[in-house]
C-alpha cells in the first residue's frame, strides 16, 4: 500500500495530528485500525463522487479507497550522524512514498519548543537539512562506487554518474533532490537509491484552534507559504488539536461542531486529499447494485493493471474493459442511458486509465 509519512520536530503537534487520523479510521467499518503496527494508520479518501454515484446505484455497500499515515517520531538535529535514534527514523522515511512535515505555527507558553520560539521555516530548515545531509552520504557513496564500474565503457553508467554530480551539486548547496529537473529516464537511474529529499512533501501547518477558520489570518502560515512555494509544495492549515476532538464526534454532532467553528469540512479531509493528490494517486470506481467502490491507482496505469488491483486474476485473465467517465455517467443519470448516448467505450490493454474512470471489466477465469 501506498504510505504518506508524517515527520517533524519533538512537540510540533504530530502524535496529535496522528491519533486523530487513527481515531477517524477506528470507526470505519472497512478499514478497521489495524492493530498490527501502532504507528500505522489507515485512513478512507473522501470522494463526492462515490456519494454521488452511490445515489445513482443504490448499491448494497459502499466501500471508499484508502491509504496509510505512518507516524515517524523523533527526527531530531544530528539524526543524519545517527544521533538518537536517527538512523532509524531516516530509514522509516527511505520507505514511505511521500512526505507530510507537521510545522508549528501555533503560540502557546505551555508547550515547550524545542528551539525556545515559534519558527516554523527554522523548523522546516532543521528537519531539510538532515535529510539532505543522508542523500549527501548516498549520493557520495553511489558516486564513488560507480566511478569504479566507469572504467568498463558502460554508456549508462557514465550516465548515471552525471545525474549524481547533478544531484550532488545541489545538495550541496542545501537543495532537495527533488529540486533537480531530472527526465523519466534520469529518475529511474537513481531510484533505488530512494533519496529522501527526491520524496514529494506538503507541510501541514499546525495552528491553534482560534485560528482554525482563519488560518492565513496567521504570520507563521504566510512564512510556510512563501518557503513552500518557492519548492512547489503545497501548505495545508490544520488545527491537530481541533482535528482530534472532531475525530471523537459523528453524525449530527460533528457537523454542528464544524459549524461552530467555521469550518466546512474537517481538515483532516483536507489533509487526506492533499496527501492522495501528492502521492500522484488515481481513482476509478466500479458501480454495481451490490457494491460501489473507489480503487486506488497511481497515474499513468493501464487497464489489465487497474484491474489487478481488485484481483489479480482480473489482470491475469483480462479481456477488455467497459468505460464511461464519472462526469458522462452523472450527466446520462444511469449506465443504459450512457450507454445509448454512446458514452460506454470498450478499452483494451493498452488502455490508460483516467482518474474517475467508471470500469466494468471482463476476464476469463
Ligand atoms: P509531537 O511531539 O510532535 O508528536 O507533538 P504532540 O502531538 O505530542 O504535541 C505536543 C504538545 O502540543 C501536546 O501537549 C499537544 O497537546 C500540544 N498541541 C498540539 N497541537 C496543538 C495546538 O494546535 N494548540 C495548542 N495550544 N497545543 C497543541
Amino acid at each position: 500500500a501506498l504510505k504518506a509519512g508524517i515527520v517533524g520536530l519533538p512537540n510540533v503537534g504530530k502524535s496529535t495530528l496522528f491519533n486523530a487520523i487513527t481515531q477517524a479510521g477506528a470507526e470505519s467499518a472497512n478499514y478497521p485500525f489495524c492493530t498490527i503496527d501502532p504507528n500505522v494508520g489507515v485512513v478512507e479518501v473522501p470522494d463526492e463522487r462515490l456519494d454521488k454515484l452511490v445515489e445513482l446505484v443504490s448499491p448494497k455497500s459502499i466501500v471508499p479507497t484508502a491509504f496509510e499515515f505512518v507516524d515517524i517520531a523523533g527526527l531530531v538535529a544530528g539524526a543524519s550522524k545517527g544521533e538518537g535514534l536517527g538512523n532509524k527514523f531516516l530509514a522509516h522515511i527511505r520507505e514511505v512514498d511521500a512526505i507530510v512535515h507537521v510545522v508549528r505555527c501555533f503560540q502557546d507558553e505551555n508547550i515547550t519548543h524545542v528551539s525556545g520560539k515559534v519558527d516554523p521555516i527554522s523548523d522546516i530548515q532543521v528537519i531539510n537539512l538532515e535529510l539532505i545531509l543522508a542523500d549527501i552520504d548516498s549520493v557520495d557513496r553511489k558516486i564513488e562506487r560507480s566511478r569504479k564500474n566507469l572504467k568498463s565503457g558502460d554508456k549508462k553508467i557514465a550516465q548515471e554518474v552525471e545525474v549524481l554530480e547533478r544531484l550532488k551539486e545541489a545538495l550541496y548547496n542545501d537543495q532537495p533532490a527533488r529540486s533537480v529537473e531530472l527526465t523519466d529516464d534520469e529518475k529511474q537511474l537513481v531510484r533505488d537509491l530512494h533519496l529522501l529529499t527526491m520524496k514529494p512533501v506538503l507541510y501541514a501547518a499546525n495552528v491553534s484552534e482560534a485560528e482554525v477558520a482563519n488560518a492565513d489570518g496567521n504570520e507563521y502560515v504566510q512564512q510556510v507559504r512563501d518557503f513552500a512555494a518557492k519548492e512547489n509544495a503545497e501548505v495545508v492549515p490544520i488545527s491537530a488539536r481541533v482535528e482530534s476532538e472532531i475525530a471523537e464526534l459523528e453524525g449530527e454532532d460533528k457537523e454542528m461542531f464544524l459549524e461552530e467553528l467555521g469550518l466546512s469540512e474537517s481538515g483532516l479531509n483536507r489533509l487526506i486529499r492533499a496527501a492522495y493528490k501528492l502521492l500522484g494517486l488515481y481513482t476509478y470506481f466500479t458501480a454495481g447494485v451490490q457494491e460501489v467502490r473507489a480503487w486506488t491507482i497511481r497515474s499513468g496505469t493501464k487497464a489489465p493493471q487497474a484491474a489487478g488491483v481488485i484481483h489479480t486474476d482480473f489482470e491475469r485473465g483480462f479481456i477488455r474493459a467497459e468505460v464511461v467517465s464519472y462526469t458522462d455517467l452523472v450527466a446520462a443519470g444511469t449506465m443504459v442511458a450512457a450507454r445509448e448516448r454512446g458514452q460506454v467505450r470498450l478499452e483494451g490493454k493498452d488502455y490508460v486509465v483516467r482518474d474517475g474512470d467508471v470500469m466494468h471489466f471482463r476476464f476469463n477465469v
